[in-house]
């Protein structure tokens, strides 16, 4: 007998791949019917980790829908017909020639951002070029400032400065430390009901802090694998966990290749929010905040209504423009 159901992405390994029936985490294989081809996408991957996919199963009769995960095998996957329309998606582009990209994850309610003031010390450049890019994908963003056990006393002025410069700017930040357990029970109700992506670049204790929020978890084990499977030249394959506590996370080892985007040089103030918002005074449209006269983003930094610091990333992704496409 053939069921249908849906259900979603959590893993994704060669051409198989595993569903749940979210919220429920009743993990069961799935292959995909012959090729599906999203319109209009060049990802390397038809079918992401978060991606909301409708299943067929064969199952002796009187096997309900929502048993299917009992009565599924490798040997006997399910197999996916359709993917739904994704509510937004995360991807990475290769930086070589190929202009290929990559579906990180998709359908995605919050990007976790963990960054650290000092060990290693921030690049706020680069994380503007990341928050522009969770804009551009329409992925709402908390930034997770981990380990202020270590700088909370002697960078003081860094972080109220930090504080100031993306709360100002519409963002929220949470203070953490994996290692002391400061802030933790906070980003764990964060996570809750939600599918959220957690990044970060290597070192800021990403791993650790997936750890503390659920201690089952063990991402770096999936790292490891990761490496391997890049040495073999073979596509980055991520996975969703289930966190304890309630809520579901997709670990994105390695930064490379994330944040870079496809943007007109006139595009790219509309994905720094506050210029945006800013740029609705400004006397010439399009403009590029630079050099037009009757510029309310320009006079928004003048007085300080603007960071400065965000000002300067803005120009630089204005001055990168071009690079990567
Ligand atoms: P990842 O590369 O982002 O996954 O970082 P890891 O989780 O491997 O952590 C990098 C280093 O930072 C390790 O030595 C951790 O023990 C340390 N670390 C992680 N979180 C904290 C924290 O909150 N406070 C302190 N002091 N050290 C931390
Ligand atoms: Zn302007």
């Amino acid at each position: 007998m053939t069921i249908k159901g849906e259900a979603t992405v959590v893993k994704h390994t060669g051409s198989h791949y595993l569903l749940a029936q979210l919220p429920q985490w009743n993990l069961f294989p799935a292959v995909l019917r012959g090729k599906i081809r999203l319109k209009g996408s060049n990802a390397t991957n038809p079918v992401a980790v978060g991606d909301k996919v409708a299943f067929e199963a064969e199952v002796s009769e009187g096997v309900a829908a929502a048993d299917v995960a009992a009565n599924v095998t490798s040997e006997n996957p399910a197999v996916i017909t359709s993917v739904s329309p994704r509510r937004n998606y995360i991807i990475r582009k290769s930086t070589n020639l190929s202009r290929q990209s990559h579906i990180i994850a998709s359908n995605l309610d919050r990007a976790f951002i963990i960054a650290t003031i000092d060990f290693p010390e921030i690049k706020l450049p680069f994380l503007d070029r990341i928050l522009v890019t969770c804009e551009v994908y329409n992925v709402p963003v908390t930034i997770v400032l981990n380990k202020v056990d270590l700088y909370r006393e002697s960078h003081k002025e860094m972080l109220e400065a930090f504080h100031e410069i993306y709360e100002g700017a519409g963002y929220s930040v949470m203070e953490v430390s994996a290692l002391t357990g400061e802030g933790v029970a906070e980003l764990r109700e964060a996570c809750k009901d939600h599918v959220s992506l957690f990044s970060g670049v290597s070192g800021v204790g990403k791993s650790s802090l997936i750890k503390a929020l659920d201690p089952s978890l063990d991402p770096r084990v999936g790292e490891i694998s990761e490496a391997h499977v890049q040495g073999k030249h073979t596509t980055t394959f991520y996975e969703m966990y289930s966190l304890d506590s309630g809520g579901f996370i997709v670990d994105t080892p390695g930064l490379r290749g994330f944040g870079l985007v496809d943007l007109k040089k006139e595009e790219i103030a509309l994905y720094f929010p506050e210029m945006h918002k800013a740029s609705e005074g400004c006397r010439f449209a399009p403009c590029t905040h630079t050099h037009e006269p009757g510029c309310a983003v320009k006079e928004a930094v003048e007085n300080g209504e603007i960071s400065y610091e965000r000002y300067s990333s803005y120009l630089g992704m204005l001055d990168e423009e071009g690079k990567y496409r």
